[in-house]
């Protein structure tokens, strides 16, 4: 018997998979392997976010089933985030949705907007769930090109009539995972205006709206006038709030496609429990000192290591958001060639830029989220690494 569907079999090689094996075995011939390949945050949860769940994790009334869509006070927090961050106005009843992560929120959001066959604009290099769950909605992927070499903003004009012509919803992801890229506000206008000109739905993926530095401040696509006619935007608590495990998120914006998103998510889950909903809360309406806490931090990780890449010869611009760094591969090696270099011989773990897509080919991916002892020995093997040439 085969027990396995055609569409779980297509999905598209793990390439981390790989690397992972490797590790172990490493490991067991015990060497010490340092991870930059992990793309969630070593930093524990703020305390006082804990305090809120322990409190709420107590009280009777919040074991039963949130309502589907989350919680009146979560989506009002939501909305007030929303005002407070960046002066747009939600409505809290249609225009936010809770999510159980938003990762959940995107696979299924995919699937409750687009039917089959039909084509979806997917950022190259870009957060591999994107690919997946286009796949798994039975839609096809069409490569939407990122400009690496500049600032990783969406290179709309290479597309052609055609491709704009036939797609149904873009995704977009700023500050960006993997290429660590920012944009302003601006970048929001033209897919709009993109969106408007080709009647395409657009859904941002902020997950890293609030992980940023040296005093940028990531814009939402909400600011753009009109943006609610076309787009939603996918917000989470994993990555600016230590929350990954918690698995607590939402989504903001455009009514219809938040309501038929809801109608799939009825049939699916039950939103989240009430008490990670009530922390949520408490996260959200904070003076979100803890994010800025962490970003330090952060930007702290990510000058060493660009110090040691620049002394290396690698030249990765600096990143004003998320806790990636984005670097160009030396000359010669191919991305899975420079990976698999630095794990044998320095017994330090990046990952690809091919494992985002084709268009990551030539890069690396190095996470700034282990402990800073951890960071500051992969600093030190890095800055050994001898790459031929001069001396
Ligand atoms: C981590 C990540 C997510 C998923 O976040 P959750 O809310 O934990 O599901 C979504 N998008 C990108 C780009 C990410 O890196």
């Amino acid at each position: 018997m085969d027990f396995v569907s055609e569409k779980i079999k297509a999905l598209p090689p793990y390439l981390f998979s790989r690397i992972q094996k490797r590790k172990k075995q490493l490991e067991k011939e015990g060497k010490d392997i340092i991870d930059l390949g992990i793309g969630a945050p070593d930093l524990p949860t703020p305390s006082f976010i804990i305090d809120t769940l322990v409190n709420e994790v107590q009280k009777p009334e919040n074991h039963r089933y949130s309502s589907y869509t989350g919680t009146d006070e979560f989506r009002q927090a939501v909305a007030h985030f929303y005002q407070k961050q960046y002066g747009v106005k939600l409505d809290p009843d249609e225009e936010v949705l809770a999510l159980v992560g938003s990762k959940e929120g995107i696979a299924h959001f995919i699937p409750a907007v687009i039917n089959q066959g039909e084509k979806v604009l997917v950022p190259n290099p870009g957060y591999p769930v994107y690919r997946s769950a286009v796949h798994l909605a039975g839609g096809n992927a069409i490569d939407l090109p990122l400009n690496a070499e500049q600032n990783g903003e969406p290179v709309f004009e290479e597309l052609s009539d055609e491709a704009l012509q036939d797609s149904k919803l873009m995704l977009l992801n700023y500050p960006g995972n993997p290429t660590a890229a920012t944009v302003q506000k601006s970048t929001f206008l033209k897919a709009v205006t993109y969106a408007e000109k080709y009647q395409l739905a657009i859904a941002h993926d902020a997950a890293y709206s609030l992980t940023t530095f040296d005093g940028y401040q990531a814009p939402s696509m909400m600011e753009v006038p009109g943006a609610k006619e076309y787009a939603v935007e996918f917000g989470s608590l994993s990555k600016s709030f230590n929350m990954t495990g918690w698995r607590i998120g939402y989504v903001v914006g455009n009514r219809e496609m938040i309501k038929a998103l809801a109608t799939y998510k009825s049939n699916v889950d039950t939103s989240q429990f009430i008490p990670v909903q009530k922390a949520a809360v408490a996260a959200l309406t904070s003076d979100l000192s803890a994010v800025s806490e962490h970003n330090a931090i952060y930007q702290q990780r990510r000058d060493r290591m660009l110090n040691a890449l620049t002394s290396i010869g690698i030249h990765a611009s600096k990143p004003r958001g998320t806790f990636f760094i984005w670097a160009p591969v030396p000359q010669g090696y191919s991305s899975m060639e420079f990976a698999d270099r630095l794990l044998t011989e320095l017994g330090v773990i990046v990952t690809p830029g091919n494992a985002f897509g084709s268009a990551g080919e030539g890069y690396f991916r190095i996470s700034l989220s282990v402990p800073d002892e951890r960071l500051n020995e992969a600093v030190k093997r890095i800055e050994k690494l001898h790459m031929g040439g001069d001396s």
